[in-house]
Order: C-alpha cells, then structure tokens, then sequence
C-alpha cells in the first residue's frame, strides 16, 4: 500500500488470536465477534477455524474481519469449539497461504493460531524439512504447527509440553484438535494472552477488549511457559517451563493494546494518560493549547494537558477509513501528502504555540508532515511531545518495524531529530518514566527497541540469522 495511505507511520501491529471450547455457545460468532474487537492487531487477513462433526473446517481470507466473513461462511462454521486470528504482514508475504488458523493433519489433525516471531525459525524449519515434512506456507506458525502436527505423543498437552521448550522467541499461541482448545504462552511473556470465562465455559484472547465485547468476564492471565488446556473435562493448567526472565512487550502498553484493554493488571488508556502527565512533569514548555495526533496520541495528550493545564483541542482531525482505500493516489493528490490522512483546522492552531503530543515516532515521515502542515494551518510555534523514548533499534519479537537506519531517531540526537522534524522543539519520554506509569520495572519487561538490550539470550545470535529468510522468507505471526 502507498505510505500515504497506509495507516500510519508506525510499527506495524504484530497479529491477534482467539480461541473458546463451548458446545453450548454460537462459538463462531463468538469467534467473529472477538476477532472484530482485536482487528486493530492485524488487517490483513483473518480466518476462522472451527470444529464439527469430528472434523475441523477453516475459513480464512485477506482482508478485515468483516470483508472476510458474510452470514453464509460464518454460519457454515458452527460447532462446539473454535479458533481465530487477525494478522498483519509485511508487503510481499500477504499471500493467502500465509493467513491464518494453519491447518495441518500429519500424524494429527489441527489448527493454530500464533502471534509473536520465532528466533529459531530457520533451524526448526531445516529440521523439519530433512524429516521430510512439507510446508505450504512461509510463516513461523507453520513450523509450531508442523512441530505438533509430527510429534508422536499421545496428547496434545504432552506434545506442547515437548515442543515448548524448544521454540525460541515470541509465541502466544492457541491451537485446536478435534478434541479441545489449547493456549500456550512463551516462557518470557513477550506478547499478552488472556482466559475469560463465560457462563461456565473458557476462552482465550490476546486482548481483553475482545473478552469485553462477547460477554466474558477476564479470569486471568496465561502464565509465561503455561499450557491451559479446555476440553469436555473443563479447563487444566501445566506450568511447562518456570523461572525465565520475564520480558513483557513494554510497548504494548504505549501504542499496540487498545486502550479499553487491561494489561499486567493496568487499564491500557489510564497508563497512556498517566505518561502524558510524566511527560509534562519531565518536559514542560509554554504554549496555549495541547493537540493529540489523533487516535494514537489522544490519551496521552489528555495527560499532557491535566497536568499542566493548558486547554486540549482537536486541530488535527483524522479519516477514519483511509486504512481501507486501495486506491493509489496519483500524482496530483500525492502532493496532498497527508491530507488524506489527517486535516488541520486553522481555527484551533492559527496564531497559536502548540503542543502536539503523539505516542511514537519511527521513520518520522508522518511526524515531519504534521508540522509542516500545522505551520501552513498558521500555528505560530509546534512543538513536539512524544509519550515514549526515541526508537532506535529493530524488534525481534514480532513487532515488523522499520530497519535501524530508516528510524528518524538512528545516530542522531534530540536536537538533531527536532531540526530533521523542523518542529520548534522535541522532547521524549523517558524510559524511567513509562515504567512509572505502568507501575513496573525494567527486569519484567522488553524496551529493546528503545535500548537495544535484547531480553532473550540468544536473540544476538538469531539477528544473523534473519539474513536467512532472504532464501527463506519466513514471515511474522
Ligand atoms: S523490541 Fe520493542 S516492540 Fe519488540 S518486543 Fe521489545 S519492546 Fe516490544
């Protein structure tokens, strides 16, 4: 998609799952439903997979949620229990193959769905294939899939608990048999993975926005390295692996969760509101009104402006819909640049010294439009308020960011960025400061992108290797 049209200028999401056991319940829409409440986790395709009458059927498709399903797939997936997914890839690895659940019957029949980014991929793949196992897709999810598809033991909980320990990186995963649903997280926690419960019933979800919008109450969290298991008996638990370090994704809670969805215990749009007003504390300045890039930046803005009490307005208002267009620009609207994403409003910013708050700045395309256009809407001063820390290095755990050298922040200091952004200043938040609002410290979490301090031991070793998928173009889940 063309980046003037593509949603925003930054990381892109990673993906979102779903999965119930309950013979009782309309698990399909249920499923819908979820996967609707966790679109903003992926937008490029999304499938269903369910089972009935001893056999799992899947549909899945490119596209949002509700482009992919109508009443007459969606009805034909009825049955007792069920999976789902929303993901997002990178240009290039969209094709259908790669969309989600994986579907496999080797020595057992089975559909998974995954978020997260294997470290280990290409050796497990290679394993795999000198077994003689064939791939039909390029994602990291085949290879977990292909993993419990072989594995020769008796159970699914026994083959996950095999299988756990050996994949490295970021895996919340939810996978379905013909005879129950079951969730794995990895041992480091890297990406967020709830049980809600609903009537007597379970059901996992990446976000508890989705348990919200179905009815389900949030029972708790799935424990790093945790099997949970829920069939016709009801719902079991494993503790595969214990006592890793723990390596939350930090930047969940400042850009990828919706707002409505808790986090380690935290309502997302309070954490967000809580570092707009850190950041005023760490970075005030003098100005007349506070504007929110609008949504991402909106609640810390909110912050920003309690706590210093200058007056929030909307000056910028935004297009819901321009993530949906398909349509190349041209080159007469193309120097509307990013008008056809967001539109100043000259009665709110002209003559004025503003503070425009966002939560994240990567390649800065989108940052250094935004002022360029609010100084032509007649702003007399824009100064830039970022609720995170400068990024300057890449993710390794699912998060598709831009490349190190594309980051406005690579090598170069504040100043230097505020002059390439030409705003009239720039300040971040710090790192110090995120965790004081997420109530929680460094040693349970990753920041890597902002520090470059991969949590994972072997991940030094595994950034060489994605040299590899160039001949292997594995893709992220
Ligand atoms: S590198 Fe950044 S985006 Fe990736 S898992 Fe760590 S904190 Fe999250």
């Amino acid at each position: 998609m063309d980046d003037l049209i593509d949603q925003r200028d930054g990381p892109r999401d990673e993906c979102g799952v779903f999965g119930i056991y309950g013979p009782e319940h309309d698990v399909h829409k249920l499923a819908y439903f979820a996967l609707y409440a966790l679109q903003h986790r992926g937008q490029e395709s999304a499938g269903i997979a369910s089972v009935q009458n001893g056999h799992i059927m899947t549909v899945r498709d490119l596209g949002l949620v509700n482009q992919v399903f109508n009443e007459q797939n969606l009805n034909a997936l009825a049955g007792d229990q069920a999976i789902g997914h929303v993901r997002y890839s990178t240009t290039g690895s969209s094709a259908w193959e790669n969309a989600q659940p994986v579907h496999r019957s080797d020595t057992r029949e089975l559909a998974l769905a995954h978020n997260g980014n294997l470290i280990n991929a290409v050796e497990l793949h290679s394993e795999l294939r000198e077994r003689g196992v064939a791939f039909r897709s390029t994602s990291d999810s085949e290879i977990i899939a292909a993993l419990l598809s072989t594995h020769p033991a008796q159970t699914m909980e026994e083959a996950i608990a095999d299988v756990l320990p050996r994949l490295q990186g970021a895996f919340s995963t939810v996978v379905m048999t013909r005879d129950g649903v079951y969730a794995f997280r990895d041992p480091h926690g890297l990406r967020p993975l709830s049980i809600g419960q609903i009537g007597d019933r379970f059901c996992f979800a990446s976000e508890t926005c989705a348990l919200d919008l179905i009815g389900a109450s949030h029972l708790r969290d799935v424990v790093p390295g945790e099997v949970v298991s829920l069939d016709a008996k009801g719902m079991r638990s494993r503790q595969v692996v214990e006592g890793a370090r723990q390596a939350f994704c930090v930047f969940e809670h400042i850009y990828f969760a919706r707002p409505d969805s808790k986090l380690e215990g935290n309502r997302t749009q309070v954490s967000r509101r809580k570092m707009g007003e850190i950041l005023w504390r760490e970075s005030p300045v003098d100005a007349d009104v506070v504007i929110p890039v609008p949504d991402s930046g909106s609640p810390a803005a909110a912050g920003y402006s309690k706590a210093s009490g200058i007056p929030r307005d909307d000056g910028l208002v935004k297009n819901r819909y321009v993530a949906r267009t398909f349509i190349q620009p041209g080159q007469e609207l193309r120097k509307q640049g990013l008008r056809l994403k967001f539109n100043p409003m000259p009665e709110v910013v002209g003559g004025k010294k503003i503070v425009v708050v966002d939560d994240s700045i990567v390649r800065g395309n989108t940052t250094r439009q935004i002022v360029a256009m609010l100084r032509d809407a007649g702003a007399a001063e824009v100064h830039m308020r970022i609720s995170a820390p400068p990024i300057r290095f890449p993710c390794h755990y699912g998060i598709d960011m831009s490349t190190s050298t594309e980051m406005v922040a690579h090598g170069r200091t504040i100043e230097e960025i505020a002059a390439e952004l030409n705003c009239d200043s720039l300040a971040y938040l710090s790192l110090e400061g995120v965790y004081e609002a997420i109530r929680s410290t460094r040693s349970t979490h990753c920041d890597a992108c902002f520090t470059g301090e991969y949590p994972l031991a072997d991940t030094d070793q595994a950034k060489g290797k994605f040299a590899l998928e160039s001949g292997l173009p594995l893709v992220r889940a």
